[in-house]
Parts: C-alpha cells; structure tokens; sequence
C-alpha cells in the first residue's frame, strides 16, 4: 500500500525526522490558508504547491490540458494568491509524469509546504532487499529531478550498502552513508541520525520502500527530507490499523480494490488476454506462455485454493470489466480447489455479465470431469483446451484470429 508525500513526511516527522512546514488542502481556498498560516506562523516568503498524486516525477510532470510550457506538478511561488491560482489550476486536472504512465493521475488533493533554501540535493531510500533479508540502503550525492538519468548514465555515482535487522543501525553504517552522501562535520552527524531515524520508522511501520528524494543541504547545513514517498508491506498491515487509516483508495486501481473485497491476488496489466488461475506459480507460468504464443496477459489473477463459487463468479466479473481484454483464460489445476466449482462460478459469471470475447478453458485434477460436464451442458461458447501450450495457442489464435 502507498501513501501520499503529505502522509509519508507526518509519519517520519512522528519518529523526529526534519521535514518542512505544510498543510494538505483539497480546495484553492483552503490553498490559500494554508500559504497564510505558514505566513503567519513561520514567517514563509516562498511556499510550495505540490500535487498529491502515488507516483513519482511530479516536478517535471505535464497537466493536460496545459501548454508545454505550465509549470509541472510542483510549483514554486512567493504568495499566497499565487498560491490559490496555481491551485485552482492543478486541482481536478490529470498529471502525467514518467511513473504515472500515459494516463496519468487526477490530483485530488495538494500539499502546501514551506519553500527551503536549497544549497544541495541528495537521494537516499531504504528498502527490503529480498536477496540478503535485510534492508538495503541507497545513496547518492545526486539526487533531485534526474536520478533515473544518474542510475542510468553513471551508476558508479549511486552508493548501497544492506542494515541486518538482528542488528539494526550501526555506527559503521553511518560512517558509510556520511561517505556515500559526502557529508562532513556535523552534517555527518545529522546524517547518523537521520538514518537512524528513518531505520525506525521503516521497522516500526513494516514499511517495504522509502525513498527521500530530494534529501537536502539547507543554506545553513541543516538535512531536510524535501520528499518522501513510502509504501508498507500488505502482509503486515494488520498490525498497523493507523497507517491503513490512510489509504486513498482513489489512487488505486478500481479491479484490485474490488479484487481484494474478495482476497483475491489481483495485479493489473497492460495486455489483452484476461487469466483466471489458482496457485500463484501456476499464474505466474500463464503469463510466461502466452507472451511465448505471442501476446500479453491483461492481468495477474491467483483465485487461490479454497475458492468458492461466489467468489469465483467475483474473478470473472473483474476480468470482463477490464475493456483491454480481448480474451480470456481460465487454467485451473484442481488440486484443493475442485474444478466443477470453477465451472460453475464461470457459468454464474456469464450468465450476470454476459461474455463478449473468447473463453479458453483448461481444467486438471478434482472433479474435472464433472467441471468439463458442467460447461458442456451449459451452453456457452466455451473452448476447451488439453493442455497449458494447447491453451495459451488456443486463446492466443482467438485473440489475434
Ligand atoms: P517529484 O519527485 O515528484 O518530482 P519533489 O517533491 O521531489 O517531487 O519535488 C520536485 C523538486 O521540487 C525537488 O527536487 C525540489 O527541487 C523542489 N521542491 C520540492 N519541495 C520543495 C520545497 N519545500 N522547497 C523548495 N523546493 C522544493
Ligand atoms: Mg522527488
């Protein structure tokens, strides 16, 4: 699960991370209060007006709607009615940065934050590096708008080095983000600490990604995390009911919303070819054969073991909603799950949504039998397959004719 940047930076702030003054605002109105009471409080000359969106490269980000010349995503300026008009202009439009994809995402709501005296951008993140169990540190002097380029062009310039959680943060990791970040002096210190800070709230929250992009060098060598997106891992959400609180579901997709009502294992993607499949090995090795047979799969969809027809029937409606689908593959392995339920939850399905596109069908194991009976006798323009190379070919030539 994502956060917003206004989220994720009250989240470190709670465990005494440096962030910048600001205030969330859902209205060009409530903008203007925002910039007012940073005004009045902090003393602010220069304020912030940042889109709120999950994705990342809203600065150098493009509205629709807007000439290539509008300012991007994060919009820099010095006074509050400038702030209600930049708002005004963000608020309910679509942004397209290089994470959103071509769609983009609408910003509902901006974040209104205190401008900081920047003398140097910095990147550092922290994420769980599956390979060694533990948590990887990333760092580079070069942080800001272009890390993508860095990691690219000069790779040599981004630094890591992995934190064991039996251990947690010590003083020789420190030493190596002051060397991977060229921090001297006291900003070394302020480097120690920060990174314990953030070791912190990444265990405490079992977040799976954090990443500060830019962390900055103030004018008077202070560090401030100026950006800060974060995601938790989903497994472990259970423990942390406060940071559920703060899902926004409008950033999601609306079939893995839907998919989850249902516990099931759902991940959109970009293709044409809609799978139903149980077990997440037997998914993942669909995918692969119908990008082999020359397509690309619409979706990841692990209806799991003990499926019931209900939901089942709730899998199939996912699919059909999805208008990328140009076909669809169900390939079950009845092992736990019986393939006569299966059957029936497509037939329910069919019967609600109605079926517009191809269906492959490729049932082994419990109940086959009685599941290939079942969609027989049913009536539908079902295509039955023997084998998963028999039906990734079969749904592939239906697909492309
Ligand atoms: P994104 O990574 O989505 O583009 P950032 O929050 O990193 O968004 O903002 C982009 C750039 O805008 C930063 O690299 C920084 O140069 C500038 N910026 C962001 N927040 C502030 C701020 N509070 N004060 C001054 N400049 C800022
Ligand atoms: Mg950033």
């Amino acid at each position: 699960m994502n956060i917003h940047e206004h989220q994720a930076k009250a989240v470190l702030k709670e465990f005494g991370v440096a962030v910048p003054r600001g205030f969330p605002a859902y209205s060009p109105q409530e903008a203007k209060k925002a910039a007012e009471t940073l005004a009045k409080e902090a003393g602010s000359k220069v304020f912030v007006v940042k889109s709120q969106i999950h994705a990342g490269g809203r600065g150098k980000g493009r509205f629709e709607g807007l000439g290539p010349d509008a300012k991007g995503g994060v919009r820099v300026v010095k006074t509050p009615d400038d702030v209600k008009s930049n708002a005004d202009e963000m608020l309910g439009r679509v942004l397209v940065t290089i994470q959103t994809g071509p769609a983009g995402k609408q910003v509902n709501r901006l974040y209104i934050e205190e401008g900081a005296d920047i003398a140097k951008e910095l990147y550092l993140s922290l994420l769980v590096d599956r390979v060694s169990s533990k948590v990887s540190v990333v760092a580079s002097t070069e942080g800001g708008m272009s890390i993508e380029d860095v990691a690219h062009d000069t790779p040599e310039k981004i630094h890591s080095f992995t934190i064991d959680p039996a251990t947690g943060v010590w003083p020789t990791h420190a030493r190596a983000l002051a060397q991977a970040l060229n921090l001297k002096g006291d900003l070394a210190k302020q480097g120690a600490k920060l990174l314990s800070q953030l070791y912190a709230a990444f265990t405490a929250k079992d977040m799976d990604m954090l990443e500060i992009n830019p962390l900055i060098v103030t004018g008077d060598d202070k560090l401030l995390v100026l950006d800060a997106k974060c995601s938790f891992d989903s497994n472990a959400l259970f423990r942390h009911p406060d940071m559920v609180e703060l899902r926004d579901v409008t950033e999601e997709d609306e079939k893995e919303i839907e998919a989850s009502k249902y516990d099931l294992s759902y991940i959109a993607l970009d293709g044409e070819i809609g799978c139903m499949v149980n077990g997440a090995g037997l998914a993942m090795a669909t995918l692969d054969i119908i990008k082999l047979y020359g397509s690309e799969p619409a979706n990841f969809l692990d209806v799991g073991g003990g499926a019931t027809t209900e939901k089942v029937t709730a899998a199939f409606k996912i699919i059909t909603s999805d208008p990328k689908v140009k076909g669809i593959l169900v390939n079950i392995f009845g092992g736990i799950m019986k393939c006569d339920i299966i059957a029936q939850g497509v037939i329910v399905a069919v019967k609600e949504v109605g079926l517009k596109v191809p269906l492959v069908v490729r049932l082994e194991g419990t109940n086959v039998e009685l599941g290939k009976k079942i969609l027989n006798e049913s009536g539908l323009n079902v295509i039955a397959a023997d084998d998963l190379a028999d039906a990734a070919a079969k749904i592939v030539k239906a697909v492309k004719g």
